[in-house]
């Protein structure tokens, strides 16, 4: 199980007060949407659970465990960055297998589980290529393969698809809500982008200058905003 549980969880960088108080339950199996502008906090609270940025106050729960002080790696959590973060120097199959490369993995188990992220991304008559021979979406895949090998229950994306352009980012879009289907994981995804929020999530968080504005599907905050910013933001048109 890997519901993902904030609860009261801040954060404070310096003297200002970035996250304020958020309380957000995710189910297991999920696929939750942070929605809101840009600086109200949505890749400090992803970084947070992920374990790359403290907890000021606050407990964070993953799989019903309190995880506020573990490592990164003791989390369970593969994350997918805005930037592909993949080295231009390797091949797709060494790009994929980074992350079980650096926990030591054994190289059939490696070899194994590379391919078998390649087979669910289509990637596998790719994987002798460098990032250069490769299109903007191929290698926005490669970063997802170097999560799926780590098989984490919980995926964490930030805005993933923004450096791709508009037909691409539908196709990605389409691509990583199928992948959610196969894999069945809890994932939460960061955007700003209204359209990605609406069409991939089971739930939406809107955020706004450290805070939850509103929570609920899509259809609910569309119809039913709470408030003349989540209307603006997600509503129907008036
Ligand atoms: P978003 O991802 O929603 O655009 P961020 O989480 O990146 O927002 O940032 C939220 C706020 O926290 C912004 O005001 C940003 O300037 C500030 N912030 C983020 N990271 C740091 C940091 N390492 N040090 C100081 N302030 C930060
Ligand atoms: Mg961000």
């Amino acid at each position: 199980m890997a519901n993902v549980n904030l609860s009261n969880v801040t954060k404070r960088f310096g003297a200002v007060d970035v996250i304020k108080g958020v309380d957000i339950d995710i189910d297991d199996g999920e696929f939750t949407v942070f929605v809101g502008p840009s600086g109200c906090g949505k890749s400090t609270l992803l970084r947070m659970v992920a374990g790359l940025e403290d907890i000021t106050s606050g407990e964070l729960r993953i799989g019903g465990r309190v995880v506020n002080d573990l490592q990164p790696k003791e989390r369970g959590v593969g994350m997918v960055f805005q930037s592909y973060a993949i080295f231009p120097h390797m091949t797709v199959r060494e790009n994929i297998g980074f992350g079980l490369t650096i926990a030591r993995a054994g190289k059939a188990e490696k070899n194994a589980k590379v391919e078998e992220a390649a087979r669910i991304l289509q990637m596998e008559n790719l994987l002798d290529r460098r990032p250069s021979q490769l299109s903007g979406g191929q290698r926005q895949r490669v970063a997802i393969g170097r999560a799926i090998v780590r098989n984490p229950s919980v995926f964490l994306f930030d805005e993933p698809l923004s450096n791709l352009d508009a037909a691409l980012r539908m196709d990605m879009r389409m691509e990583i809500g199928k992948l959610h289907k196969q894999l069945g994981a809890t994932m939460i995804y960061v955007t700003h982008d209204q359209v990605e929020a609406m069409t991939l999530a089971d739930k939406i968080v809107v955020l706004k200058e450290g805070r939850v504005m509103q929570v609920g599907a899509p259809m609910d905050l569309y119809h039913r905003p709470a408030n003349l910013f989540v209307a603006g933001f997600l509503g129907a048109p008036s």
